[in-house]
């Protein structure tokens, strides 16, 4: 039984000044009109320049929303 109990923390071999990890809190995009987060992408288009646009529609109330993600 090969068991990956190994601690993520002892793998890594990193600067000293760079060996505390940061917490980046992202944000989901939310509905303007429901502000439910349950959207649902149905077309993804890739910018050029390492952003995407995301065409999606809320679930909850159908409202389509455009997302962009950079
Ligand atoms: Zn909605």
């Amino acid at each position: 039984m090969s068991s990956t109990g190994q601690d993520a923390t002892a793998d890594e071999h990193q600067d000293a000044q760079d060996g505390k990890p940061v917490y980046l809190t992202l944000t989901r995009p939310r509905c303007p009109r429901c502000h439910s987060a349950h959207l649902r992408a149905y077309k993804t288009m890739d910018n050029g320049d390492d952003s995407l646009t995301r065409y999606s529609r809320c679930v909850d109330c159908g409202r389509r929303v455009v997302v962009i993600v950079e």
